[in-house]
């Protein structure tokens, strides 16, 4: 009874994030009650195992009690200090040095954000900024990857490059242009890793000078594509386009927010790559989604081009209210201790090979065409012929559909459009957690491949 009227508010008056509105009027949500370690509990009750952490941010899974401690603490203490005229909070300067001290070397200056959209539109606007004060005037023109994610604000959505985040909203912008994603599954180039990463070179090479480097701003990429389908470049990529960047004239920007805070093995996926971004944005496992935070952090040189160019006022006039709030702040530090200190960091590297092993063994399974991993980030890809890796028909709706089948076998995870699913547990996964997410996993897909209708789309 509860749950129904519940329902009902939900449908007439909650709007959901990346939603089809009247979809959602018709069919509802499952509503979440409870969570405890990597095990959620919706409000009938049913026991669901999470393997995609909350939206990839529960980094250190549920019910940490140190991190509701720490937070109340703060609360009482301090629930709110502004950033603006003159002050400051302990936690929020603690956090960001402790952040200098663990990232990149290359980066010494973090503004902190609510999330990882706005950290993304911060870089920009730093990013402008800079070639405003420097008198790099032309530097306009911003080059993305073809999948790539970058949040879902008024400019950041146009790096993005998904088409239900263009249609309708007036992005992307002319200054806004995209190279392919180094997607080795769908290439020419599926065993040649070499030879996509150095087409991915001559792209983005051809592409800034078509623009003219003089005219090109920066170049963003996540170091996994992440919500374009789990795709993860060969090893060697990453530094590629750095240096390419460098080659260039143009800022490099890395968008860590999935993969930053242990998700790929190391604390950020640049370090396997010994890349030293010009920026670098990072949101959910900053905070592991206790409570909202994101930050974008710059190099030496950026921040003095910003503070000591010829400047139009004396006020870089970006901010918001939340910006470097405390009680975040306080929540990412017991976090970043969680990560280090208290060994959850050291879980996730021991455990990522019982991850890698149940997704290769997926391979045989006749609705798998590639399966691909990066420590505790991985997708499985489900294709209508193996051979040509036809996929399905978009308009039989199947990822809906796995994503109901799924959720009856009580395993929650993400199944993009396209018939990719997604996976990103905790980092608190234990050997026994994998065992059971294959189990059920192998149970969703001999379901889906039992369907009538997958069986006459293969
Ligand atoms: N960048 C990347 C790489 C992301 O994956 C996301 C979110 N999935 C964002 C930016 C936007 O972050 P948020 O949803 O916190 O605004």
């Amino acid at each position: 009874m509860f749950e129904d009227s519940l329902q009902e508010l939900d449908r007439r008056h909650l709007i959901h994030p990346v939603s089809n509105f009247r979809e959602h009027q018709k069919k509802g949500v499952t509503v979440l009650k409870s969570a405890d370690g990597v095990w959620l509990t919706d409000i009938k009750g049913n026991r669901l195992l999470d393997a995609f952490a909350g939206l990839w941010c529960v980094n250190v899974g549920y019910g940490q009690q140190s991190i509701v401690d720490v937070a109340a603490k703060q609360m009482s203490e301090l629930p709110y200090a502004t950033g603006y005229f003159g002050f400051g909070s302990v936690p929020a300067i603690e956090l960001a040095a402790k952040l200098v001290e663990l990232t990149p070397s290359s980066l010494e200056h973090v503004y902190f954000t609510l999330g990882g959209s706005d950290a993304v539109e911060s870089a920009i606007r730093y990013i402008t900024y800079y070639h405003e004060a420097t008198g790099q005037h032309q530097k306009k023109h911003y080059i993305a990857l073809d999948r790539g994610y970058h949040g879902s604000l008024t400019t950041g959505a146009g790096l993005t490059a998904l088409r239900v985040f263009h249609e309708n909203f007036r992005v992307p912008l002319p200054t806004q242009h995209h190279i392919s994603c180094p997607y080795l599954y769908r290439s020419p180039f599926q065993n040649d890793p070499d030879g996509l990463i150095a087409a991915s070179v001559k792209e983005l090479t051809d592409k800034v000078e078509s623009l003219g480097a003089e005219n090109v701003a920066a170049f963003f990429c996540e170091p996994v594509v992440g919500s374009g389908g789990v795709i993860v470049p060969p090893k060697g990529w990453l530094k590629a386009m750095e240096n390419t960047c460098r080659s260039l004239g143009i800022l490099f920007v890395v968008d860590e927010v999935i993969t930053g805070l242990g998700r790929t093995g190391p604390l950020f996926a640049c370090e396997s790559e010994d890349v030293k971004p010009d920026l670098l944005t990072m949101a959910k496992g900053l905070t592991s989604g206790y409570v909202p935070m994101g930050a974008v952090m710059m190099s030496d040189r950026i921040y003095s081009g910003i503070a000591d160019g010829p400047r139009v006022s004396s006020i870089v006039g970006h901010g918001q209210t939340y910006s470097a709030h405390p009680v975040s702040a306080a929540v990412g530090l017991e976090v970043i201790r969680l990560y280090t200190e208290g060994g959850i960091l050291a879980n996730a590297q021991s455990v990522a090979p019982y991850f890698e092993a149940g997704l290769t063994a997926l391979k045989d399974h006749p609705l798998v065409g590639d399966t691909r991993q990066k420590g505790l980030l991985g997708a499985v890809e489900l294709v209508a012929d193996k051979e040509t890796k036809r996929p399905f028909d978009p308009a039989l709706k199947l990822s809906e559909r796995i994503g109901s089948i799924g959720y009856e076998n009580g395993l929650v995870f993400r199944a993009f459009s396209d018939n990719i699913l997604g996976f990103a547990p905790a980092l608190t996964y234990t050997a026994r957690n994998f065992e059971e997410l294959f189990q059920r996993l192998q149970k969703t897909l001999d379901h889906v491949h039992d369907l009538a209708a997958v069986r006459m789309a293969m």
